[in-house]
This record gives C-alpha cells, structure tokens and sequence, in this order.
C-alpha cells in the first residue's frame, strides 16, 4: 500500500518531555525525530502541531487566580518555544524544516501563512506549526484539526502513549479491548474523548480522517501512514 500524501501530526507538549516532570527528554524527542525522518523519506509531506504541557497549561495558571485569557497567551507561547525546540531536533537530524507561529514573535519563526506552508509541504520540508490557534480558550488539538483541514492533510495523527482509544481504560479494566476502527457517531455515543470538544467538532465536519496511535512505539507513525493496523482509525 502507497503511504498518505500529507499529514498533520499533532505532538502533545507532554510527550517532549518523556519520563521527565517538566522540559524537554532528548532521547524521547530523538525517538520522534527518527519516525518523522523515516516518514518524510518514504515522500509523506509533514506538518506537526505541538501542546505545550510540559512548560505552561492556561488552565493551571487559572487556578491558581490568573485572568484565563493571559495564562493561555503564556500557553501559546510554549508552545512556540516547544516548536523551536522540535525544529531544533529534527535539523540537528538533517531534516529540512520550517517553524510558522500562530502568534507573531519577529525573527523566531515565520509567521502562520497557508499558502507558503502549503509550499513547504511541497518542496518536502517539514512545518511545525507553534502558537495554537493564536487564541484563548482554545487548544492544540482544535489548532491541529484547524492546520489539517487548512493544509488539506490526508489524515490527523494524535500521538498519545496508549496504543489507541479503548472501550475502557486499559489500566483500570482487564478486558478493555483497542478498537481498531471507530466512526465518529460511535465515539460520541459512547461517550469516548478522542479529541477535546472544538476539535472533535471540526474534524466531524470536514470529514478528516484521525488516526489515535502511540508515538513511544518505535516504528508507529510509519505503520500508521502505511495504513497498517496501527491505533484506532477514527472515520465516518
Ligand atoms: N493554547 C491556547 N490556544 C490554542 C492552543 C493552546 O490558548 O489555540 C494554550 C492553552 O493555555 C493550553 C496551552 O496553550 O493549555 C498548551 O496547549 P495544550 O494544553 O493543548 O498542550 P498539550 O496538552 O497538547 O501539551
């Protein structure tokens, strides 16, 4: 089977950190740089939207009595700096690739342009996008649904560290089985968050294509452009 043409893959702040509390693991991120390299060799052009857990959540800076709307401006901008540091990553790798940000910041990166992404994409550079969706009260996910249906990626990849979305939680229930496919209709019925709610919402209307799968398998993101039975295929 052919590999997808285009991907949008959606890398959560939390997974650059690996086993540690808080920042950056350099062997985890080697790990995903590795299967993103061996993906772009196969011809998969490659867009990626990174989370910002691992340095700054709006919601904890919320509660802890920060007006929401700058706490989740400090979350944009981690995740700005996490698409330096995965930009950083993937060069040191020899892979060619572009940072564009949702919010301005002069001389860190380009400033989110469609068409010019859509341009990278095809020259075969890699684009991290950084900043979200440039707004509050919004989250990478959303932006990753957003950057895939604007790019028209083939398919949203949500890099998790389970194996796919589960009839139950796999660490709680002994019989929780991996679905291998799943229809959108299906996840809301049984009430399984896939996506948060805004993003969900817009990968059901533009009838994008996700893929849930385990980034920390070494291999994964190959099988899953493969097509190979890989996560849970969310479709319609
Ligand atoms: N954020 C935001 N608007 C967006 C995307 C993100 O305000 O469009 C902020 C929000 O505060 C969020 C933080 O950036 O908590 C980090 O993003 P997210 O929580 O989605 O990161 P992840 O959980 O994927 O690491």
């Amino acid at each position: 089977m052919a590999p997808v043409r285009r991907i949008l893959l959606k890398l959560s702040g939390e997974a650059l950190m690996g086993p540690d509390g808080f920042g950056y693991h350099a062997e985890t991120m080697a790990g995903f740089v590795g299967q993103v390299r061996e993906v772009v060799a196969l011809g998969v052009q490659v867009g990626i939207v990174v989370g910002g857990g691992n340095l700054f959540r709006g919601a904890t800076g919320a509660l802890s009595g920060m007006n929401r709307a700058t706490a989740d401006s400090m979350g944009m901008l981690a995740t700005v700096m996490n698409a330096l540091a995965f930009k950083d990553a993937l060069q040191q790798a020899g892979v060619d690739v572009r940072v564009q940000t949702a919010v301005h910041i002069a001389h860190v990166g380009e400033d989110f342009d469609r068409d010019a992404a859509v341009r990278h994409l095809e020259a075969g550079r890699v684009v991290v996008f950084g900043g979200g969706t440039g707004n509050p009260f919004f989250t990478t996910d959303t932006a990753a649904a957003l950057r895939a249906a604007e790019i028209g990626a083939d398919l949203l990849l949500k890099a998790t560290k389970v194996d796919g979305v589960y009839t139950a939680d796999p660490k709680k229930d002994a019989s929780a089985r991996r679905y291998e496919t799943l229809s959108f209709d299906e996840a809301i019925a049984n009430n399984l968050a896939v996506l948060d709610t805004a993003a969900f919402a817009l990968c059901r209307e533009q009838k994008l294509n996700l893929v849930v799968f385990n980034v920390f398998k070494p291999g994964a993101l190959k099988r899953v452009v493969m097509g190979e039975d890989e996560g849970t295929r969310v479709t319609f």
